[in-house]
């Protein structure tokens, strides 16, 4: 079906967007955005819906760059969660239960505005079908961008949890041509531990995939055409990462001169880029460890992750490095429903701009998932990837806590309906930043 939406207020997803008043924006039924212009010359084909939107804000719909669909965000241990995930893969039942649990993890996801999801490790390749599902119409859902399983070492992050292990270079590659196979959309590399495993203080982020695995498994990927992206909680992580070409490296830690150049330098002409993700190291800094479920050992090193998260976050933008945006969901305290409070954190405790950090939420995310021309702005010939917000973001950002519509490549949905979990989001909203 076509779409009109009329008397809108666009905010297109540009690097310095503002609102543009009165905008009339045409969806073809095709799910294409087809003409975005005022109201008094444009017009939609004859038997479109015409929504009228009375002001409110018209932008492109988040897009979510780090995602774990598997868990809810309630905090359970890690032994806790590797035990739930034996139960399930290679077991039929089990299988079908995680797949279900995903898709309705995405579609929390969608319900809260996000229209595009990069999903970077859950168990069974259940993401894959998820996407395919989503794909061939089956069910609603954003669209996703998924890696199945990660690779990881022996003792390493995400082991027998949401990551195959490599023993060496070539088990390595091994792992990527199953993702391969199976029609991962991008490759994970866990290269540094984080901070559920690191057993020392000081330590989080400890390097656990040798330099020779990490190349191995980037260049296999890269000759299949795939992209990477890898979990690094510390500098000489992130160090072993842009050696071996990682694409986009996933958390990250303090920067120098020489990681700073080794992130420009990657990627055949295009700079590798940072994905920051304040929401996962948040929680340890500002909650006693027995609501995060962790130890004094992980909040001490909770801290030190979140300061090297913010930091790299800052000096990569400050030297031109491409920063993305995730939410880590899955991890303790992060919900499916809560990509706001990432692009909260962005702007008031990274310190981007609001336009900025919308920016990035949307078409600055585009651009790394390599979706530049597909989705994140409002522009003709893009896909529908559309939300609705009755207050203006850049007044605000806490106006995209709840949107009003959303809609994915065309498919509309004028009541999404969020399931809270109340206990979470008043822990969140005690330590949420003020306004700046
Ligand atoms: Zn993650």
């Amino acid at each position: 079906m076509a779409y009109v939406f009329t008397h809108a207020t666009v905010l297109d997803g540009t690097e310095n967007m503002e609102p543009r008043p009165n905008m009339t924006v045409v969806v073809d039924d095709a799910g294409r955005i087809d003409k975005v212009g005022p109201a008094a010359s444009t017009t939609g084909p004859l038997g479109a819906r015409e929504v009228d939107l009375a002001g409110a804000y018209l932008m492109p719909g988040l897009i979510n760059a780090h995602v774990h669909l598997c868990g809810s965000g309630k905090p359970m241990s890690a032994g806790g969660a590797g035990d739930l995930i034996d139960k399930v893969v290679g077991n039929p039942v089990g299988m079908w239960v995680l797949r279900r649990m995903i898709r309705g993890h995405a579609q929390a996801q969608l319900a809260s505005g996000v229209t595009t999801v990069r999903s970077v490790g859950d168990p069974g390749f259940a993401d894959v079908d998820v996407r395919d599902a989503v794909n061939a119409g089956k069910c609603p859902g954003p669209r996703l961008l998924v890696s199945g399983v990660g690779v990881t070492v022996p003792g390493g992050h995400g082991a027998g949890l949401f990551a195959h292990i490599a023993k060496s270079p070539e088990e390595a590659r091994e792992v990527v041509r199953t993702c391969f196979g199976r029609k991962c959309d991008l490759v994970k590399l866990f290269i540094t531990g984080g901070v559920f495993d690191a057993e020392v203080e000081g330590e989080p982020g400890v390097l656990r995939m040798s330099p020779e695995v990490a190349r191995a498994a980037v260049e296999e990927a890269h000759k299949l055409g795939m992209v990477t992206a890898a979990h690094i909680e510390s500098a000489e992580g992130v160090r072993v990462g842009l050696e071996a070409g990682v694409d986009t490296i996933e958390h990250g830690a303090e920067l120098d001169d020489g990681l700073i150049a080794l992130f420009k330098r990657n990627g055949a002409g295009r700079s590798s880029s940072l994905t920051c993700t304040v929401s996962p190291a948040l929680p340890f800094v500002e909650l006693d460890p027995e609501k995060t479920k962790s130890t004094e050992v992980q909040k001490v090193n909770g801290r030190i992750v979140y300061e090297g998260i913010v930091r790299a976050a800052q000096q990569a933008l400050a030297a031109g490095i491409p920063v993305g945006l995730g939410t880590d969901s899955s991890c303790p305290y992060i919900t499916h429903y809560d990509m706001w409070r990432e692009v909260v954190y962005f702007e008031r405790l990274v310190g981007a701009s609001r336009t900025l950090a919308l920016h990035t939420a949307t078409l600055g995310n585009a651009r790394i998932l390599g979706l530049g021309d597909e989705t994140g702005s409002i522009e003709p010939g893009k896909a529908a990837d559309l939300i609705v917000c009755d207050q203006n973001p850049l007044d605000n950002l806490e106006a995209l806590r709840s949107v009003r519509m959303v809609m994915a490549r065309g498919r509309l949905d004028e009541r999404p309906r969020v399931k809270r979990i109340p206990e979470l989001d008043a822990e969140l909203d005690g330590f949420l930043p003020k306004a700046v």
